[in-house]
């Protein structure tokens, strides 16, 4: 068995990501020792129970001694925690994050992270719909990317620890991508925001709908539109801190994405079918190509079990 890659981590926030990190840093022997802690005292005493770890009930407990502290907080929370936490950190040790928005999670954490300490933003693209402590698994960063965001011009010691946060995310089965914040913001903004934000509007859409008052939109969601709702069922506080702290980029996506709708609109309007044709084939090609790079399954129902088993 090989050696831990940190002696004591320390995991803040316990929701499905922290849960998740806590369940497989365990399983693949990556960390001596794990400590968690949440502002939830309902929280807490749910992590205790599933035995995720060493729950401690203060924040500078659970980080002091730690050679790496992971924020799994929501994205808004993150300043007003590092202010919490900075007086614990011990010197040469890492912080990193999970935030799914990077230059707001860097800005939030450079503000009131000390310089003896190793600052690395983090984000893996991997979750559910669901959250809380119950909801983490350790799989769930088994082949899934791992993007970190590190700060430019860094003396070798920082290197090294850059090194070792890449070992820990590779030892719990992710593969770690180097990347600018300001590029994360902006792919994501497309890739995971965007359609974040379509499925809660055409979830509130088709609820506005007098169709509703009759139950047809929960009769016949086996179709496209009951993966939306799958998507709309997402935290509201993560997604709400998501959009805030991301709104240059994905202002810029939705005008793109709401110029390209237009011309959709302007075809059906126009019985333009060749122009249908087109998108539609190109879309189904891009879609053949995130199957071959194993980002997905081919299987039908995205190879989910049938709606009565789950
Ligand atoms: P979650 O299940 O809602 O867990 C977040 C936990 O953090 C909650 O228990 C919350 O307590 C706690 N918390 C809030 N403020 C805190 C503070 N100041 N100090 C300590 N704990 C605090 O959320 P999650 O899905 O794990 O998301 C956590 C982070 O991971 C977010 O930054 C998100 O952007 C990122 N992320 C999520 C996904 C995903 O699919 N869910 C994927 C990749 C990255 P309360 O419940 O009392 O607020």
């Amino acid at each position: 068995m090989a050696e831990p890659v940190f002696n004591r981590l320390a995991i803040i926030g316990t929701g499905l990501i922290g849960s998740s990190v806590a369940l497989a840093a365990r399983e693949a022997s990556a960390a001596g020792s794990v400590t968690l802690y949440d502002a939830n005292a309902d929280v807490r005493r749910t992590a205790s129970e599933l035995g995720l770890g060493d729950v401690a009930d203060d924040i500078h407990k659970a980080v002091s001694g730690a050679d790496c502290v992971i924020l799994c907080v929501p994205v808004g929370a993150i300043a007003r925690t590092t202010e919490d936490l900075a007086s614990s950190l011990d010197p040469g040790s890492i912080l990193t994050d999970v935030g799914s928005v990077k230059e707001s999670a860097l800005a939030a954490m450079l503000a009131h992270c000390p310089d003896h300490v190793h600052l690395i933003p983090g984000h893996p693209i991997a979750g559910t719909e669901k959250s809380g402590p119950q909801a983490g698994f350790a799989s769930l960063f088994q082949n899934a990317w791992h993007i970190l965001t590190p700060l430019a011009d860094q003396p070798e010691t920082y290197q090294a620890s850059v090194r070792n946060l890449t070992d820990f995310w590779e030892r719990l089965g992710a593969k770690v991508e180097i990347m600018d914040a300001a590029r994360h913001d902006r792919v994501l903004a497309i890739t995971s925001h965007l359609p974040h934000l379509i499925a809660y509007n055409i979830v509130s859409t088709a609820y506005d709908m007098e169709s509703v008052g009759e139950g047809e939109v929960v009769k016949y969601s086996a179709g496209g539109f009951r993966d939306f709702t799958r998507i709309a069922a997402s935290d509201p506080t993560m997604w709400r801190d998501v959009f805030l702290n991301n709104k240059d980029a994905v202002l810029e996506t939705l005008g793109r994405f709401s110029e390209d709708l237009a011309a959709l609109q302007r075809a059906i309007r126009w019985g333009d079918g060749d122009m249908l044709m087109k998108e539609f084939e190109r879309a189904r090609g891009i879609r053949k190509a995130i199957i071959e790079a194993g980002q997905d399954t081919s299987e039908a129902n995205f190879g989910r079990n049938a709606p009565k088993d789950e």
